[in-house]
């Protein structure tokens, strides 16, 4: 009943997905999608950031002349938080070259400063779900939006416990959309029954690190339909005729 026409958060062998853009294109034109955004892992990922931003930046910018007319490509980056006072690795000289920019927390991204690495790495280890440790994530998460550079938080709650209605406010305010990921949850339909109370806008995505996966969101959409969502809320689905 609802046809995906866009997929903002797909992955290429740039960081760590599996297919090339043109991969990612052409499955996303088979898929029907009239918008493509690839998004690998900003440089600041210790295992898997883009080591290559120009050549990165390149392969888009070719495949957006292959593919003009046809499909809309965009060109985007998932960056890592990487402190508490909502650090994050934009690459200062491509940030103007980005058409959208996905934040969210990776485990394994460089920390900004030694607090950050010990209140993720150690304390997180040790302590993962107390109260104290989830107030300053969602601080830093804060303090990550309200700099408005962000039009996607990528899979809010993953792998870090965090109040996700507080963080949605944020979203709201900075006009940043609140993502509902199939590859990574962590996020129940019960809670976007509250976060949608706060009257952020949300999308779906696929995080697809293999072409194949594109335009995939069952699992998403599933969960954002027993929430009560629909066309009104999720930017990047339609009703089908
Ligand atoms: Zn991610
Ligand atoms: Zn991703």
């Amino acid at each position: 009943m609802y046809k995906l026409f866009a997929d903002y958060h797909t992955h290429t062998v740039w960081s760590h997905g599996k297919g090339s853009v043109q991969d990612n294109v052409n499955a996303a034109m088979a898929a029907g999608l009239e918008t493509l955004g690839i998004s690998d892992h900003a440089p600041g990922h210790l295992f898997y950031g883009v080591r290559d931003m120009q050549g990165y930046m390149d392969a888009i910018h070719t495949q957006q002349q292959i593919c003009a007319g046809k499909l809309r490509l965009l060109a985007g980056i998932e960056l890592n938080l990487t402190g508490m006072h909502g650090q994050y690795d934009l690459p200062a000289q491509y940030r103007d070259q980005f058409d959208f920019v996905i934040m969210g927390f990776h485990k394994g991204a460089r920390p900004a400063d030694f607090t950050s690495f010990f209140e993720y790495y150690i304390a997180r280890s040790i302590s993962g779900s107390s109260k104290r440790l989830k107030v300053k994530a969602t601080d830093a998460y804060i303090a990550a939006l309200m700099k408005k550079e962000i039009t996607i938080l990528s899979h809010p709650g993953y792998a870090i416990n965090i109040d996700k209605v507080e963080v949605a406010k944020a979203c709201l305010e900075a006009g940043t959309l609140f993502e509902i990921n199939t590859s990574h949850t962590g996020l129940e339909a019960a809670e976007i029954v509250d976060i949608a109370k706060t009257g952020v806008k949300f999308l779906v995505s696929s995080d697809a690190h293999v072409p194949d996966r594109i335009a995939q969101v069952d699992v998403a959409l599933q969960k954002a339909i027993a929430a009560g969502l629909s066309e009104k809320e999720i930017i990047n689905i339609r009703r089908k005729d």
